[in-house]
């Protein structure tokens, strides 16, 4: 499953590859909530993070007509920012801090929870039969993770377009130009339409991967299709992308250098701060206020009671260690 282009004997940042490489990693099936199921291909076994972002999951294209569709109630963050991306369908969010949004395709909600909000995502209302798009997240660095938190609703992206490809720049930066959405490191997120063979620019100090949406691609040498996530690694000023027809959504950045303690919806630096918040949390939902979580107003779904904390201390960790 590996088709190493350089071996990566060094290394950029933790656990980035030194230079191109092009290895494809499977993602696996994970429950979301009790009414679907998502491919989640960040973290992965392999890989930890690609530049800053730390979570990626597929979901759809599920029939969600007369269904409930997505249906995910209140739950917190910490040090991360969220992205919602749609390929069909729709989505309502509604935070902590008042915001109700409906995302849509073409544009992108991003939250960012700094030191903390809580959200809720679900199909609202009348929704369309189909539900399709993708989450991810993104780490948020020291300089920005006690930040206070903030919701985005961008639907004027910038696009690229050349021979063979229509990319829309959803967060952070792609050939030259920057979505207004905010972020707080060097990354790219990018969502590429391509038709017959198509070359875009990239960034030689950036890692990057890709997942297809729809349909299949060669690229480096590699057939990308839905449900896995294809590695490339840093030093590359541009890729080749070969499909019929095929949407992919390209992710990369800087290699992010600091440690991460990953645990449910918590992203930090060690096992005390995500005790601490997983204890805001549990006091929030119970009623308490002057902590700093809040719940949602007009919430559809009861807030999410957090699951127990492990009997051992959540290690932080890099991409160097797995
Ligand atoms: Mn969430």
């Amino acid at each position: 499953m590996s088709n190493l282009e350089t071996a990566p004997a060094e290394t950029t940042g933790p656990g980035a590859a030194a230079g191109p490489v092009a290895q494809l990693l499977p993602g696996r099936e994970v429950p979301l909530g009790r009414y679907a199921t998502v491919r989640r291909m960040l973290p992965d076994k392999g890989r930890y993070t690609v530049g800053a972002w730390c979570f990626l999951d597929h979901f759809g294209p599920d029939a969600i007509a007369g269904a409930a569709g997505m249906a995910v109630p209140p739950h917190p963050h910490i040090g991360l920012q969220t992205v919602s991306w749609l390929v069909e369908g729709e989505i309502k969010h509604r935070d902590s801090l008042g915001h109700g949004q409906v995302v849509r395709p073409g544009a992108v909600n991003v939250m960012t929870a700094g030191r903390g909000i809580a959200h809720e995502e679900v199909s609202p209302d009348g929704h369309g039969p189909t539900l399709h798009g993708l989450q991810l997240w993104i780490a948020l660095p020291d300089s920005a993770r006690d930040a206070a938190p903030a919701f985005d609703h961008v639907d004027a992206l910038p696009e690229y377009v050349a021979d063979g490809v229509r990319a829309r720049v959803v967060v952070g930066e792609f050939a030259g130009l920057r979505s207004p959405a905010p972020t707080y490191s060097p990354l790219t997120g990018a969502d590429l339409e391509v038709t017959g063979t198509a070359t875009v620019p990239l960034r030689r100090d950036f890692e990057y991967a890709l997942v297809s949406t729809v349909g299949e691609a060669t690229v480096a040498g590699l057939r990308v299709a839905p449900g896995a996530l294809l590695y490339l690694g840093t030093g590359r000023d541009a890729l080749t992308l070969e499909a019929a027809a095929v949407r992919l959504f390209l992710i990369g950045g800087a290699p992010f250098t600091e440690p991460l303690v990953m645990w449910w919806n918590l992203v930090a630096r060690d096992h005390d701060e995500i005790v601490a918040a997983r204890a805001d949390w549990e006091a929030a939902r119970q009623g308490a206020t002057g902590t700093r979580f809040a719940l949602v107003p007009d919430a559809f779904y009861p807030p999410l009671p957090a699951p127990p904390m492990p009997a051992i201390r959540l290690k932080p960790r890099t991409d160097r260690d797995r």
